[in-house]
């Protein structure tokens, strides 16, 4: 099956719509697909609505960012979601609640090595407060005119140790886990390879990740090498973790893979999907 588990709408950073995503998705064969913008539920509605409309099978989700060990991100995917369940809004709620702050933080550092107006100039990318992200940032530095693209945006400015790159908390694991688990979804580690955590560190976390209740990882991801592939997949083998496939599509010309357009996951390890299909 062609299923691509994570992607982005304009309700977090991504550049198309919800149902235009779905539209992309089902153009490019997807058969399955999982909306999952961060730390946002509020694009399921219509997004599910146009998978419905094409006959392509949808999942509810959403990618939780979580604040791991001495200042580290890791992105844990939800699937399955039910976008009512109170305590998951209200727990994302309250995680977006910190992004305001952040991006004023942000956009102080930024001036300080000469990129003026960043708030207000990533806030019209954002358009809602309660979303602002480096993404957003990103654009409108490209906008700017000092970098050729997003990516180089996040090399010179944005990554960690980098001038606009503010250290924020977000969700702690023990709190995403239980909001996932509790409206009922599978949690997914997202893109392993992209965290900048040492071989202990990641298999730390992912003991952490399974200890409260953790079952998949992304071994396909738009962000993976081949190398990334088998090294992921020697790890759903050792921890039993279900696998995950997911292109991370924020939009066009600006992600790692397009929708659905992946390497298909090995033969012998479990999709993640099979819970739900
Ligand atoms: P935030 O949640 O505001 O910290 O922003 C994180 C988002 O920035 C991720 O979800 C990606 O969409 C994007 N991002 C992070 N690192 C990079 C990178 N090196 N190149 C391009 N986009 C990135
Ligand atoms: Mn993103
Ligand atoms: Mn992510
Ligand atoms: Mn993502």
């Amino acid at each position: 099956m062609n299923a691509d588990l994570h992607c982005h709408s304009t309700v977090s950073d991504g550049l198309l719509a919800p149902a235009a995503v779905v539209r992309r998705a089902h153009g490019n064969g997807v058969e399955l697909l999982a909306l999952t913008d961060h730390d946002e539920l509020g694009g399921l509605a219509e997004a599910r609505a146009e998978a419905e409309q094409l006959g392509m099978k949808f999942l509810d989700g959403t990618e939780v960012s979580v604040s791991f060990g001495d200042d580290q991100t890791v992105h844990i995917v939800a699937l399955g979601v039910d976008p009512a369940n109170v305590p998951l809004v209200e727990g994302l709620a309250q995680v977006r609640g910190g992004r305001d702050s952040r991006a004023m933080r942000m956009a102080e550092e930024l001036d300080k090595v000469g990129i003026h107006g960043a708030y207000a100039g990533s806030l019209k990318y954002a358009g809602n407060p309660a979303l602002i992200s480096r993404s957003h940032f990103a654009r409108y530095i490209v906008e700017l005119g000092h970098a050729r693209d997003v990516k180089s945006v996040f090399d010179h400015w944005l990554a960690k140790g980098k001038p606009g790159y503010v250290s924020h908390p977000w969700a702690t694991f023990e709190d995403a886990m239980g909001w996932i688990l509790g409206a009922g979804g599978v949690a997914v580690i997202a893109h392993p390879g992209r965290y900048r955590l040492s071989k202990a560190e990641l298999q730390q976390m992912f003991g952490v990740f399974k200890d409260l209740g953790g079952r998949g990882i992304e071994v396909i991801s738009g962000a993976h090498s081949g190398e990334m592939i088998a090294e992921y997949a020697n790890v759903a083998r050792k921890y039993g973790f279900l696998a995950s496939r997911a292109s991370d599509f924020h939009g066009p010309g600006e992600s790692y893979a397009d929708l659905g357009k992946l390497p298909h996951l090995p033969d012998d390890l479990t999709p993640v999907w099979s819970e739900f299909f």
